[in-house]
């Protein structure tokens, strides 16, 4: 699972092109991770530009 710092992110989207499975949409406020098809391969923590994403 992938917790998302909402204090960090700057809704660039970068982590919503990024994922294979579909599993991060960004909505008006708010980065969604589903949890039901996350993977959890990390790649999304691996290129957020901030640091927003974290393993949890
Ligand atoms: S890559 Fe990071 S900063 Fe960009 S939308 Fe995703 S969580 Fe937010
Ligand atoms: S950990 Fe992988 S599968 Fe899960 S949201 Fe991030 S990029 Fe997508």
């Amino acid at each position: 699972m992938i917790e998302v710092n909402r204090y960090k992110c700057g809704y660039c989207g970068t982590c919503v092109a990024v994922c294979k499975f579909n599993a991060i949409d960004l909505v008006e406020t708010w980065v969604d991770i589903d949890e039901q098809e996350c993977r959890d391969c990390n790649t999304c923590v691996k290129v957020c530009p901030v640091g927003a994403l974290e393993p949890a």
